[in-house]
Formats: structure tokens, C-alpha cells, sequence
């Protein structure tokens, strides 16, 4: 699953969770992603960064899951990450940092991840980069 930030050309501002990258195409061009405001369907991706985060509140967010459920879902997140680690490169703690030097360098395209603070996540929200958290599990379990 990844989350997006949305903004439709009024400029109205949301999140919706896919369950990869290219869904969220795909359904953009069924003309299936509408504004939960107004109904537009000019609807966009603000996403700057991806950034992983790991915390304990994403793992809570298994329990209400079905046994069966909660395995594709693992399965899911374990692709997810398989997915990111190969598409990504792992800045570790200087994520940040980084995040900066891929936002303000236009030439760059680099999708890094890494983890962050929540006191970093809101400073690099305060200058206009939005990341994207994702649930992250273990490869085995
Ligand atoms: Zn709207």
C-alpha cells in the first residue's frame, strides 16, 4: 500500500492509499480518482519524497484484521518493501538531509528512503516537502 497526497485543481488537499504506484494511474485514467471536496476529477499527485517510517502505531494497525486477511496483507506490506528496497536508495538517518538535496537539486531524480522524526517529517513539511510513511514489516513472519 502507498499513500498519496492529493490536490485537485482547486486546490483542495487529500490523502488516499493505493495499493502500488501504478494504481493510482490506472484508475486516474478510468477517471476513478475523483476530489473528496468538490468531485473533480483533475486530481494529482503532490508527493515529493517517499519515506518510510518505522513506528509501533502502523503495527496496531493490524488488529482488526481477519487471520486470512492479515497474511495477504503482510504478503502486501513484504512486497511493498521488497519494492522499495530495490527502487529506492537507503539514506538511513540522514534522510533529511537527503530529502533536501533531491528537492532542491531540479537535475535529480533519486527516489531515496530512509527514517525520520516526527519533528523532522513537520520541518520538512514547513518547506513545502511532503513525505509518504509506509507501514514497514519484517521479510520473515
Ligand atoms: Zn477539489
Amino acid at each position: 500500500m502507498i499513500k498519496y497526497n492529493l490536490k485537485c485543481h482547486n486546490k483542495h488537499e487529500f490523502e488516499s492509499w493505493f495499493s502500488d504506484s501504478k494504481e493510482f494511474d490506472r484508475l486516474k485514467n478510468k477517471k476513478l480518482v475523483e476530489c473528496i471536496f468538490c468531485g473533480s476529477k483533475k486530481v494529482e499527485k503532490s508527493i515529493m519524497s517517499p519515506g518510510v517510517l518505522n513506528g509501533k502505531k502502523e503495527v496496531n494497525f493490524f488488529r482488526d484484521k481477519t487471520n486470512k486477511d492479515l497474511i495477504k496483507f503482510k504478503k502486501d506490506l513484504q512486497n511493498l518493501r521488497k519494492f522499495v528496497e530495490k527502487n529506492f536508495q537507503y539514506v538511513e538517518k540522514n534522510f533529511a538531509n537527503k530529502v533536501r538535496e533531491v528537492y532542491y537539486d531540479k537535475k535529480s531524480k533519486k527516489n531515496i528512503y530512509g527514517t525520520t522524526t516526527k519533528e523532522e517529517r513537520e520541518e520538512l513539511k514547513e518547506e513545502g516537502i511532503d513525505l509518504v510513511s509506509l507501514p514497514w514489516i519484517d521479510k520473515e513472519n
